[in-house]
């Protein structure tokens, strides 16, 4: 198999010896490449595919995801992905996702503000990604990874098990992760 890299335009294979994949297109008896990337020339199945310079992270199911809490709903918590753990890309297409009140934690949670509050990130766990992508905060790495005070706004410090405010000097509730805190390469 034949490996290069080609730009957006490019004549990269004759019609006649090999037909379009992804990211190839068919025109006047050529191949043309229809975005930059790397060039295949799978020769067995005589087929040219380009694989994308800059291939889209789009959130899988497994994944482990940091999101932004946007805003809290009566049953669910509306959350934007910020980061796909592990992925080195930024995060592309569907970022809304949603965590529903019955998978913020194993125990029963009676309102979301209990667990997480707007400005929150979380970890969480993509549990589906169609129709929509939801998210699961159940299990022991899932939850809060930095709070900020309902009050202030400052960041919540972890104390005593319990997130504190130093400035209001005060306890604030939340579905904590652990570790809590930003882990360096992360947002
Ligand atoms: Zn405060």
């Amino acid at each position: 198999m034949e490996e290069r890299l080609v730009v957006t335009g490019e004549v990269v294979a004759i019609a006649e010896e090999f037909s379009p994949g992804r990211g190839t297109f068919e025109s006047d008896g050529k191949i043309v490449a229809a975005e930059t990337g790397t060039l295949l020339l799978d020769q067995k199945n005589h087929t040219a595919t380009i694989i994308p310079k800059n291939p889209v992270a789009e959130p899988k199911k497994k994944d482990r995801v940091l999101a932004l809490v946007t805003d809290i709903k009566s049953s669910m918590a509306i959350c934007e992905i910020l980061t796909i753990e592990g992925a080195k890309r930024a995060v592309t297409g569907e970022t809304e996702a949603t965590l529903h009140v019955s998978n913020i934690s194993p125990q029963y949670v009676e309102s979301i503000s209990q667990a997480m509050r707007t400005g929150d990130i979380i970890r969480a766990e993509v549990i589906q990604t169609t129709p929509s992508i939801q998210l699961s905060t159940v299990g022991r790495p899932f939850g809060v990874i930095l709070a900020r005070c309902s009050r202030c706004r400052g960041v919540l410090k972890l104390k005593q098990k319990s997130l504190y405010c130093e400035e209001c000097e005060h306890f604030e509730k939340r579905k904590i992760a652990e570790p809590y805190g930003l882990i360096q390469g992360n947002p």
